[in-house]
């Protein structure tokens, strides 16, 4: 009897928080193509999207939480933060609450976390039980560097050991042999176990697609492979690096605003006056100045425009392109900061339609065998933006939200407003 009562308030607090709300009259982005639909009505039971088309044939559930009228709005997925950081252990209950608050906040409701700590595993149960708010998760392993691996044989130990743990990736950072990468390679591969993030110098970009690593992160490699620091890159330059990128079927995640910042330097003034420092502690800002000012001693000029000519070739070429902006590093807010990145890729010369799909359906490619998402598309996670004005003719009305679903569940504009004074009244303590 006391496990069968058991079961029932584990059903019962799984189900807790379901709610249904149906969206009326709106203007959808479905992102299946670069097509609206117009006058629809979006259905959302649980965390599905169980409708999507004209009023008239919406089964409207019996019990509705949320009617929101979507008239004159337009309806796009949530965002994902393909190269986002999540907490570490011994982050205080507030501060793991605050990151993960403000990634909703900015409209993101995926976030691939790309450096494991055990803690995350918890704040991923936390939040598809409801006991916490936040995006979903998918969880990159411990790095994988020049001082964490010792030796091939070692390199495969650990991605035997993180594949077991259930880590979604293995992350890839700077330092590592060619003879342990090569070894991390192999034994990932023969695991079905993705590895992605940086290209260390020993292992090159060509190398790096060719061995099937799932993402090239920072557009890691692809300078260093023509000098790219030091000359300008040419038509030639490009077509090979498209080609080998497409070949390899891997992913390219920019984190364009950051290298922006960081080989170009910064208007250290005005990225200290950006609205969304209001969620930083002082320290962290103060932090983030210092390496901004040293970013700005060596800032290479021709290295952010080969970058951003890089960045369009790649976007033009149709290569798989996703939305990340490395949050949080330097001067990237969570959630804020893929706004910046929209900005950085808008001015690279990108299409709103490149840049939306990088950020919606192209994640939910890349994640096709975890769930269905990035769509508004029936059996779709109901990951949606509900915003003021048309993202396809101003991709900046994506800055501009009446309300975010995460998971089926509905966040109002003055409830993320709330909670937005709290934490930065929080921080300013
Ligand atoms: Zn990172």
């Amino acid at each position: 009897m006391r496990w069968i009562l058991l079961i029932l308030f584990t059903l019962g607090s799984m189900t807790a928080q379901a709610e249904n709300t149906v969206i009326n009259n709106t203007t959808v982005l479905t992102m299946d193509n670069d097509k609206t639909l117009s006058g629809a009505t979006v259905v959302i039971v649980d965390d599905r999207i169980t409708y999507a088309g004209p009023a008239a044939d919406a089964p409207i559930p019996r019990s509705v939480d949320n009617v929101i009228g979507g008239t004159g709005k337009f309806l796009m997925p949530g965002l994902a933060e393909m190269h986002g950081h999540l907490p570490s252990s011994g982050w205080s209950r507030e501060r793991q609450e605050r990151i993960l608050f403000l990634y909703l906040a900015g409209g993101v409701t995926t976030v691939r976390g790309m450096l494991g700590d055990p803690v995350q595993f918890e704040l991923r149960k936390e939040i598809s039980a409801g006991t916490m708010d936040g995006p979903v998760l998918y969880l990159a392993a411990p790095s994988m560097n020049g001082n964490s691996v010792s030796s091939p044989a070692d390199g495969r130990a650990k991605i035997r050991r993180y594949a077991a743990q259930g880590w979604d990736l293995q992350k890839i950072h700077p330092g590592l042999t060619r003879a342990e990468y090569d070894a991390i390679a192999d034994e990932a591969n023969k695991l079905n176990f993705p590895f992605g993030g940086h290209v260390p110098a020993d292992v090159g970009i060509e190398r790096a697609l060719e061995a099937g690593q799932i993402s090239i992160d920072h557009m890691d490699g692809y300078l260093q492979m023509v000098d790219g620091d030091k000359r300008e890159m040419t038509d030639d330059d490009f077509a090979k690096m498209i080609e080998i990128t497409k070949r390899s079927g891997s992913w390219v995640v920019p984190t364009h605003e950051l290298f922006n910042v960081l080989i170009g330097g910064g208007d250290v003034a005005a990225l200290s006056v950006r609205p969304e420092n209001r969620y930083l502690t002082s320290d962290a800002l103060a932090s983030y100045q210092r390496r901004a000012a040293n970013a700005n001693a060596s800032a290479n000029a021709l290295a952010v425009k080969n970058r951003n000519r890089l960045l369009k070739v790649l976007a033009d070429a149709e290569v798989n392109l996703a939305l990340g902006s490395d949050a949080p590093q330097l001067f990237s807010v969570p959630g804020f900061s893929i706004w910046r990145e929209i900005q950085s890729m808008q001015a690279a010369g990108l299409t709103a339609a490149q840049i939306l799909k990088s950020g919606t359906s192209a994640p939910g490619r890349y994640f096709a065998d975890k769930d269905k998402f990035g769509t508004i598309s029936v059996g779709s996670r109901a990951d949606l933006i509900l915003l003021n004005d048309n993202p396809y003719e101003n991709i900046e009305a994506v800055f501009d939200q009446t309300g975010v679903v995460a998971a089926g569940k509905w966040y109002s504009r003055a409830d993320i407003d709330t909670r937005l004074d709290a934490i930065a009244a929080d921080v300013a303590r």
